[in-house]
Formats: C-alpha cells, structure tokens, sequence
C-alpha cells in the first residue's frame, strides 16, 4: 500500500465524472456505439452513520454496515467504523433511453435492455476504477457488490434482500428517497443505477436533504400520483408496494423476449422508472424547491 496522500470529495467526483467521459467502455454496444452514461451525482456517507445499525434493524441482521463489509475483506487494516467513508453514485438514464422505454408496453426497449447489461458491466469497472485509484493513494478501499460473499436473501420484512444494497447507500449519502414501487427517486429521478465503495479516508458526509426516507415519492407526499401501478406489466405495484417476486419473474421472462428479439442475452424491465412523473426529476414541488435552495429538514425520525 503507497503512503496516504490526501484525497477530497472534488478529487473522487471528478474522478467518476472523467472514467465516464473518456471510458471507451461506457457504450451499450449497438450499432452506433451510443454511451450508456452521460452524468452522475456522487454522495458521501459516513462509516459510523447510524443509518447503517437502522437499515439492519429494517431490512435485516445480514444486511451489512459499511465497517462489517470492509473488516471482512481487509481485516489487515483494523479500522474502526469512524475512519470509513461511504462513496456512492448515481448514473442516471440518458434522455434517449428513457424516450423508448416510455414506449414499452410490457418489455423492455433495445436501449434499456442493453444499459441492463452493457451500462452496467460499466458501473462494475466504474466501481473498480474507484477502487484501484484510491488504493494508489494509499487508502484501502472495497466495492461491496463485487465482494466474493454477497448475496441475496429472504428477508422476514421483504420476500428478497441482499447483503449490500446501492438504492440503500445512496438513500444514506444523501442521493435520494424511496418511491411506492422500491426504486430511489433522485435529483435526477428514479430512472438510474447506482453504485458505491468503501474506502479507509475521511471525507465530509454529504447532508440528506429530507425529513424521511419517502419523502420525494407523490403517493407519500399528497396521497396522489400511483402511476408506477399503472406501468407495470406484472402487476408487481400495487398501494401496498412493490411485489418482488412478481417483479423477478418478469425479469426472468424478459430474458426471452430480449433474445429473440434484440439477438443478444440480456433482460430488464424498468417499465415503471418511465413515463411517470419521478421519470427525471423529484416530482414532490415542496421538496424539490428545498432541495434547490439548499435548506435542511430537522434530522429525520428512525426508519419504520
Ligand atoms: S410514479 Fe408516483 S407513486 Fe410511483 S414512485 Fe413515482 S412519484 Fe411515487
Ligand atoms: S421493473 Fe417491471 S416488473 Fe418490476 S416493478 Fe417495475 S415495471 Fe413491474
């Protein structure tokens, strides 16, 4: 391991923003060799947040905290949950994409089958360029979602959960909140993947601009919207929330569906990220506007 050198967060964002811009790697393989990604949104969340004991509470016992998930792969450091920083980011789906999964009835576009695939092979170097370049600054870092042990399970509140979750990393690095049908409604909306890293460096936490954890979400807010029910072919959203098992096994229908017609292995779904009003944006005016001005609700309550 180098001597440490001292990182900020400009250095790792603008460390993203340029892996995306000059990748040859960040295109989703068609014809005209389109980007998979033009933009991103990066947070930072600290290792000793108490969001992290939460999630566990919530989503379960094996759902891993930043520390318990780097102590396992580099136990040689003997960190504690203080010295840890959260990196997590937001891809969000370019115009072009989301255009022609609007027009998607029941399976996915070209386009968004080949971001499922192609974009985010993307975000797995993305992660390991993180990664490796901040092992070069002497800070021992890990990406959660490759770590060899990860994995999904039954969860008691949920039907599925894994060990790490990007939705959740971003929820916690103050990059958005959840919508009725599970995803994460960001700055610039729902339709986006994200992706995170653990890393050994001190970096300020970046402030979660909202009072709770739905609060960018219409049917939350107002009591209104729903339109991600409307959207989706399985019947996996209803007002009670998101069917994951509904919603998988369309997934695994897809993967036909995308074979014979686009000719490669791919699958995907994302129905209800488009044509909805949290598509590209936070459709909630009030917080969007907070959001806008830079105010900070009071700390939110636990999550419930
Ligand atoms: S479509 Fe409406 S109800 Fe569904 S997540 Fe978005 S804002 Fe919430
Ligand atoms: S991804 Fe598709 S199947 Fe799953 S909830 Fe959204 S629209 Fe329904």
């Amino acid at each position: 391991m180098p001597q440490s050198t001292h990182i900020s967060r400009r250095w790792l964002t603008h460390l993203i923003q340029e892996f995306i811009a000059t990748s040859p790697h960040n295109n989703i393989q068609n014809d005209a060799a389109d980007s998979a990604w033009d933009s991103v949104l990066v947070g930072f969340a600290a290792g000793a947040d108490q969001i992290w004991q939460q999630y566990k509470e919530y989503i379960g016992a094996f759902h891993w905290t930043p520390w318990e998930v780097f102590n396992q792969h580099r136990p040689e450091e003997n960190v504690s949950a203080e010295q840890l920083t959260v990196i997590s980011w937001i891809l969000p789906q370019r115009q072009m994409v989301r255009k022609t999964n609007r027009r998607a009835k029941k399976y996915p576009s070209e386009e968004w089958a080949r971001i499922r695939v192609y974009g985010e092979a993307f975000n797995v170097e993305l992660r390991h360029h993180v990664v490796e370049n901040l092992e070069k600054t002497g800070h021992a870092a890990i990406a959660p979602m490759l770590v060899p042990n990860w994995t999904i399970v039954k969860s008691k509140r949920y039907s599925y959960a894994s060990s790490w979750s990007e939705r959740h990393a971003a929820h916690a690095a103050g990059l958005g909140t959840f919508g009725l049908c599970d995803g994460l409604i960001t700055a610039k909306g729902k339709a986006m993947r994200a992706g995170s890293v653990v890393a050994k460096a001190s970096l300020k936490p970046t402030p979660r601009p909202y009072a709770d954890h739905q609060a960018y979400c219409l049917f939350f807010a107002d009591a209104t919207c729903g339109k991600c029910i409307d959207r989706c072919p399985a019947r996996a959203i209803t007002e009670a929330g998101h069917d994951k098992e509904k919603c998988r096994q369309h997934l695994v229908r897809s993967r036909e569906y995308v074979k014979k017609t686009y000719q490669f292995e791919g699958y995907g779904c994302g129905l209800c990220q488009v044509g909805i009003p949290c598509e590209a944006g936070i459709p909630v005016k009030a917080a969007r506007e907070a959001l806008e001005r830079g105010e900070l609700p009071p700390p939110p309550p636990p999550l419930a």
